[in-house]
Order: C-alpha cells, then structure tokens, then sequence
C-alpha cells in the first residue's frame, strides 16, 4: 500500500478507519445499565433476524469461512511476543508484519466480526474461536507490567508508540489500533457473552485514561492530529453498559475540537482531511449525545452527515479520493483508482443507522443505507473468493477494475471492516420504537423474530431484480408496521391482504395501524425507473441507476483513457434484470461487476444534458429565462397581464401563445411542466401547453378533451398511440389554477391546484422518445384546434419529477 506509506512520509495523519457495531443498542436491550437519551428508534438483536438466501447471504458465507479458517495462533503471535511470550506461528504479512506499527488492528476487527458471526448464525464455532483469542488475550494483558508497560495496556505493538503519539513523534496510528481491539473485546462480551472480554476491556479503558490525564488539553487535542479510530466511541459505549463516569470522561478526551467546532456550526472545513480519520470521530459524537442528551453532539452529526452525503459523495454511496476528502461538490474530478476507501463507507453505514435511531421520520437515511449498502458494501467483495477478499478502495476512474485483498499477506485496514460489515447484514433491515411500531427499512430477505409482540415477519423477495417485497405476519396482535417507501420509487403500491391502501408517497414511510393475525400480507410493489445520477461539479458526468441500484458499464480488459460516451437514447434493456445495453457495450449491477474493467461514471450525449432545472418563466413583464440557462420563450401575438404574481402572459383565443425553445425537454426521461393558468372560457381541445414535431409527435395538456375532462397525452404515434392522464373533471374557468404533469419512471402524475388529481402509471413514453422537439407552445396546439383563451404565469420546466410536496410547495406559495 505505496499510497498509505507516502501519506505517512508526507506527515500526514493517515490510515483508515473501523470500528464495532452497534454495540449500544444490544447494551440497551441486554444490559441497559444506562438507556440512551434522544433516540426514538431501536435495533433488533442480530440473534432476531434471519437472513434468507440472497446476495448478502453468499457475501457472508464466504466471510464467514475465513473467519474460521484463520489461525489463532497466527492472528495472535506479536501480541504474545510484545509481552515476552514465546510463539512458534508464522508471522502474518501486509500490515500485520511484526515490523507493522498497525500491527493487532485485524485481530479486534477479527474479534468483532467472530461475534457477530455467531450472534447472526449461532454457530458456536465463532463463539468457541473468539472465546480463545480473548484468554490468550487477557493473559497478554495480565503481563504489562511484567513487560514493563503500565498496568491495562494490551496491544501488538510496545507502549512507547503511545509515547511518541502524545510526544508528537512520527508513529502510524496507535489508538486506532486499539480502538479495534476494544471494539472487538465489547463486541465479545455483548454478542458472545464472554465476561472476560469485558474485564480486559475496562483494564483498557482505565488504562487509555490513566494516559491521558496526565496531559494537558492541549497536549490531549495536539494529539488526536494523529489517527484515532472511534476511542470516543467505543468508549462511550462501554459507559452505557458499565454506568461509570470515567469511561465518559476518557471518550470526551478524543473529542477533536479542530473536527467538531466548525460542524457545530455546519460549516463544511472537510477539504484535504483525511476522510476515514474523521468519520469514526463523528460516530462518537452521536453516541456521545444519547450518552449525555448535549445536542451539540447531535447537531455535530447530523451536519457531518448532510455535508458528507450531500457534497462528497458517489453514486455508489462512497467518498474520498486518495482517502481524502475534497473541496466541496468535486466528484466528476475527483474519479481515480484510489477513490471511495471502503472503511468509509463501513463507518458511514454506522453513523446513518445511529442517525435514523435519533430521527427515525427522516427516511433520506435509509435512502443511503440502501444507496451504499447495495453499491459499495455488497461490491466489495470478491464473488470468486471463498474466504470474501475484500477491496481497499473502490476505483471510479473510467477503466478501472477491483482489486482484493488476500489470506495473510494484505491486512489492509478495510480487510478488516469488511469482516465486520460481511458479518452484520441483519442489522438494519428492522427496527422497532420500543412499542408497538416495526420499521422495515431494507429489502432483504428475511425472518425477524419479534419476541416481545410474540410475532414473526417474514421477507420475501428477489430485489433488486424486481421492484416488490412481501411481509407475512406470523403471531396476531395489533401493532403498526412503518415501511420505507424509496425517494425513487415513484409510483409505490402497497396492498394488504390483496386489498390496495393509499398510494404511499416516496421519500416517506408508510404507515399500517391494525391488528394482524396470522398470515397477513403485505405486498408492496416498487417500480424501478432506468434514471441518471449527474456529479455536482459536471451535469454530463452521470452514473446510470436503475432504482437504487448503479449500473457499471463492462470493458473486459480495455483500459480507458477518458469516460466514455453514453447516449441515453441507446440504453436497451435485455432479457436479464438491470441488465442494459448502449452502444455495444453491457451495462449490469456494479456489485456483480468484477474481474473486468468497468465505468461507472459516462459523459451523457444525445440530444443534449438536461440541468434538472431546465427554465422558469414568471412572465413578470419578461419571456426571459429566469432559471439562468438562456432559455428565453417568445410571444406570438400575445401580450402582458395582471397575473397569479407580478404579470402573465394573456392569450387571445384567436392566434395568440408563447414559443419556447427547440428541444427544450429533449433528452429527458423524467420531467415535470407546472405552471399557473387563468382560462376565461373553457373551449375543448385548446391546450395549455403542447410540445411536439406535428399531430404525430407530441405532448399536451387540454383543458377539456371531448370526454368532458383535462387530459395530459403523449404520443410518437398520433392521437391513436397515445398515452394518457385522465383528469375526473375539467380545468375551472375564471380562475387562476395551479397545473402540474410529472413523470418518473413510467409513472405520470397530473397535479391541479397542489393535489394529484389523476396518474398513469404504464407511461412508457418521455420526452427523450420524442425527439428534438421544435413547436413547443403554450397556449397552441400541434393540430388545428381552438387557441386558449386566458393567461398563463409562473411556467417552469424540470428534467426530473417534482415531488408531491414540491408542487403543493408551488400551489401554496402561488408562484
Ligand atoms: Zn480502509
């Protein structure tokens, strides 16, 4: 790893990241010396949920057989030798060599990773393995002095390394080191039951503050310069469980005030850190507000997590490039082989699942979850691998390929959080409010147990193949079942027992009240639309998605030199699920992209590259473009009015309307068009809008077709090919209405006045099928029908779909 070295010799603090897992809701459920503040959600024990067959169970079952197949003795030799214990194994290679200052780190992610193994499986061997690591491990411990270390200390490397972190003398990352280890012997004791890990553990934990008492705070913040993992976290885990303020109080030593003081403020200073040095700090804070209720941890988290998902991020639900954070929004130039570190995206994955127990309403966390889970954390690891090799980094550049990790001769730090991630997968499907409410938030098949409802869920379905799940209750009693419904999927159903409930709104979760008996079902249907994700910094750098799920574009052997070229029009699908094709080139899942090189990144041509903003025309006295891309209308025969705000354009009925740019929709799949409009006379067949080539070609909204009702249509084929919403009722006369037409997916939605009104939900047709359009009007219809009579104001125009709230936004605000 030349990468990590140079960091080093640069001064740099360097290295990566991990951590144990949730070992604070499991103190909570099992122990509960001290509930956690401020959280309205919690985990299921990973003991409660099954996993059925899917991807993430063979991921698991290859980790699961390494786990097994390391040797102990190898796992722990420079431990014994660091305290004079003799050990005939061989040394393990890659960061584990002896001469390694990160040397122990893989065995705590190895302790961690064994009790989650067993906690998830019940298969004793991991408990039995793991139970022999923490004796040898104690005994290592009970040697300190005897090595002439003071008393608690336990590592594979000699205590002078803590000397020359706190002396401020170059040394790699000794407390991320042992925040491993202890994450792994909590871990022990809270999922495997083992006591002893939990006495060596707080002979650690006294031992970190002895330490670090004997420094000044400035001595203190000088050095967490240096990597330190999650010590605050891990930390202040081992407080919810034991009750005892000193283990507070030495994780508020690795507070990082240089970190956290500008999050407080939501001021984003991430540029140039090392990202994986970070991530784990914030972890900490979160834990460290349900320890204490001081919101400014929970202020701090919740900013770290908007600025990093928001404005470092890639579609597959990583950052960093090189390990580091960059300069806000740079992700189109920042693709390289050396991008996306997957302890990241481990931690990331952390800190999302703390976030949505403190605000459970906000389903943009679980969004992410399934973003990263599916595209990172699943791509990870080698298929062809039976012991689960893992990558380090994930490349984004166009032609990159994966590479992984081996038995003995790599220990790179992300080995060891993929162990750990490979082994947890049943951890953050569900949850429960610690009443009567479930949350179902992945779908992943499964069985929860719900012992304290007497009930079991069930999970069955084949996604991300196809866009469904099914829940079947087992057990009765009344309880309600709160299901994530997807940012993405627009156009979401849920039926129970067969009979369809409220259309649930994407971006939300939708709730279920009633009381269940056996065998109740829900089925809820997802429909997954082939869209584009652009990169912040360039609108025609973009990752093709279908649903969650990022496709990567295969190129065998051929190494790239530039992005390649993607025409969206192209993009066919083939007989094999969120399988594609464009320009001769196959387009599949990213996380069964492996052993070949592969883009995930495309510069988008055809037609042309859409901003989701594509104009605004509030007609105040002007046919400027007031979003900034110069599309500026023009009227025909038309003047200016008093409008819904400021002015409008007024049409005459006779031969007046408003043009808008060629192609000004060309290319886009999703779309919405929403403006006001003041029709004096309602005549059938006169349009509000209607883009299109000629009566073949076209889409446009009526205000009354000759059923009596508005009607939005688009066709390549005539009136005879088209696809339609049909409104119940008219548009009103003599008042200024709010319309909207949306489309995502093959969902179209006609809005009037804020509500929906009407949805077509087999709309296969977009603008993109249209062409270059070059009679875009407002007011005028393709064939020779009657001109709108009225005014139109507020006009803008989306290659994306407005949400609900969105248009409602619009109608409320009257603009
Ligand atoms: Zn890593």
């Amino acid at each position: 790893m030349p990468t990590r070295r140079t960091l080093l010799a640069a001064g740099a603090a360097a290295t990566a990241a991990a951590a144990t897992t949730l070992v604070s809701e499991r103190a909570a459920a099992a122990t509960a010396a001290r509930p956690d503040t401020g959280v309205s959600a919690y985990a299921f024990p990973l003991t409660a949920v099954q996993l059925l067959s899917s991807p993430f169970t063979a991921n698991t079952g290859r980790t699961q057989s390494y786990l097994l197949f390391l040797d102990n003795d190898r796992m722990l030799h420079t431990f014994r030798l660091n305290v004079g214990l003799s050990s005939s194994a061989t040394a393990c290679g890659g960061w584990e060599s002896p001469t390694t200052e990160l040397r122990g780190h893989s065995t705590g992610h190895l302790l961690s990773a064994l009790a989650q193994a067993y906690a998830s499986s019940g298969n004793t061997a991991f408990k039995t393995k793991g139970d022999a690591m923490v004796t040898v491990l104690a005994q290592c411990q009970s040697r300190a002095a005897t090595a002439g270390y003071n008393t608690g200390y336990l590592s594979a490397f000699p205590e002078s390394f803590i000397d020359r972190v706190e002396a401020r003398q170059s040394v790699w990352a000794p407390y991320y080191t042992l925040h491993k280890i202890m994450a792994g012997l909590l871990d022990m004791h809270l999922l495997a039951g083992n006591a002893q890990a939990l006495t060596v553990l707080t002979g650690m934990a006294s031992w970190v503050k002895f330490r670090n008492d004997r420094l000044t705070q400035t001595q203190r913040q000088n050095m967490l310069d240096t990597e330190f993992g999650g010590m605050n976290e891990v930390l202040t885990n081992l407080y919810q469980l034991t009750g005892d303020a000193n283990h507070l109080a030495a994780a508020q030593q690795f507070d990082h005030a240089e970190i956290f003081d500008p999050l407080a403020s939501n001021v984003d200073s991430l540029n140039n850190y090392h990202a994986n040095t970070q991530i784990p700090k914030i972890v900490g804070a979160i834990r460290e507000y349900h320890a204490t209720g001081t919101t400014r941890y929970r202020d701090i988290a919740v900013n770290f997590w908007d600025i990093v998902t928001k404005h470092h991020t890639y579609a597959i639900g990583g950052n960093s490039n090189g390990e580091y954070f960059k300069a806000p929004d740079r992700i189109a130039s920042e693709l390289s082989d050396s991008t996306a570190e997957c302890c990241n995206v481990y931690n990331m994955l952390k800190l999302t699942r703390q976030l949505f127990l403190t605000n459970p309403s906000r389903a943009d966390y679980m969004d992410y979850y399934e973003k990263a889970v599916y595209n990172q954390t699943l791509a990870s690891q080698d298929p062809n691998s039976t012991h689960g090799f893992q990558c380090y980094y994930v490349p984004l550049r166009a032609g990159g390929i994966k590479t992984y990790s081996n038995d003995y001769n790599s220990f790179v730090c992300c080995h060891g959080t993929g162990m750990e991630s490979n082994t947890k997968y049943g951890d953050s499907i569900y949850f429960h409010d610690g009443g009567s409410t479930l949350y179902v938030n992945l779908f992943i098949p499964s069985v929860l147990t719900w012992s304290a409802r007497g009930v079991t869920i069930r999970q069955d379905t084949t996604f991300p193949d196809a866009g469904a799940t099914k829940l079947t209750v087992t057990g009765s009693g009344a309880f309600t079942v709160k299901v994530r419904i997807p940012a993405w999927a627009t156009g979401a159903a849920l039926k129970v027992n067969g009979v369809a409930q409220a259309a649930p709104q994407p971006g939300t979760y939708a709730t279920i009240n009633r009381t269940w008996a056996s065998g109740d079902v829900v089925d809820l249907t997802l429909p997954m639309a082939l869209t584009r994700e652009a990169t912040n910094d360039n609108s025609t750098v973009q990752a093709v998605k279908v649903g969650p799920i990022v496709l990567g574009g295969l190129f065998g052997t051929s190494n790239l030199s530039a992005l390649p070229v993607l025409d969206p029009a192209t993009l066919t699908a083939t007989s094999t699920p969120l399988q594609y094709t464009a320009n001769g080139v196959t387009l599949q899942p990213f996380y069964k992209v492996h052993g070949q090189r592969y883009s995930v990144y495309w510069s988008v041509t055809g037609g042309q590259t859409l901003p989701a903003f594509v104009a605004h025309y509030p007609f105040d006295n002007s046919a400027t473009d007031a979003s900034g891309n110069g599309k500026t209308a023009t009227l025909v025969n038309a003047a200016y009015t008093t409008g819904r705000t400021g002015s409008a354009v007024n049409l005459n009925g006779s031969n007046g309307y408003v043009s808008l740019p060629a192609g000004i929709l060309n290319g886009a799949t999703n779309f919405s068009i929403a403006l006001w409009v003041r029709i004096t006379t309602v005549v059938a067949w006169s349009r509000v809008f209607d883009f299109g080539t000629g009566t073949g070609v076209n889409m446009f909204l009526t205000p009354r077709s000759s059923t009596g009702t508005a009607r939005f249509a688009i066709t390549t084929g005539g009136s005879g090919g088209e696809q339609r919403i049909e409104a119940p009722a008219a548009l009103p006369a003599g008042a200024w209405t709010h319309v909207a037409v949306t489309r995502s997916g093959n969902v179209g939605i006609l809005y009037v006045n804020g509500a929906e009104v009407a949805r077509n939900s087999a709309m296969t047709l977009s603008p993109s099928s249209l062409g270059n359009t070059t009679q875009n009007w407002l007011g005028r219809s393709q064939y020779a029908d009657p001109y709108l009579t009225g005014a139109i104001d507020s006009v803008r125009l989306y290659s994306r779909a407005l949400t609900a709230s969105e248009v409602s936004g619009f109608y409320s605000a009257g603009n």
